[in-house]
């Protein structure tokens, strides 16, 4: 989609950290992180958010929750725990319109 960061990330017009790429997914470092580790996980087809997604789709919620097993394990926080934190819409607090799942942890968080 037109002006949206992410969209420029997959297609390469913009630079990103990636940690984990395949035909439907990115993952890549945040770039103001909150936590030791602190990456994003997105589907490369653009979906503003999980609303906009059909049922039809939802395919891709699971294999990003894949990815994010595999990443947790590689950048070594499986072991010690982690949080995955989906912002969606306003009320929200959701700054960029390409859902994206983060991923926090290396440290012990707060709790909510
Ligand atoms: O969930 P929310 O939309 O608030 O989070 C967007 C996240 O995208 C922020 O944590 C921000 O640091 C990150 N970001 C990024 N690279 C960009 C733009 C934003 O990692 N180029």
């Amino acid at each position: 989609m037109e002006n949206c960061i992410f969209c420029k990330i997959v297609n390469g017009e913009l630079p990103s950290s990636k940690v984990y790429e395949d035909d439907k997914v990115l993952a890549f470092k945040d770039i103001n992180p909150q936590a030791p580790v602190h990456i994003l996980v997105i589907p490369k087809k653009h979906y503003d958010s999980i609303i906009d997604i059909d049922d039809s789709e939802m395919d891709i919620v699971a294999h990003v929750h894949v990815v994010i097993n595999k990443v947790a394990r590689e950048m070594g926080v499986a072991q010690t725990g982690f949080r995955i934190i989906n912002n969606c819409g306003e009320d929200g607090c959701q700054e960029v319109k390409h859902i994206h799942y983060h991923i926090l942890g290396g440290k012990k968080l707060r709790s909510l």
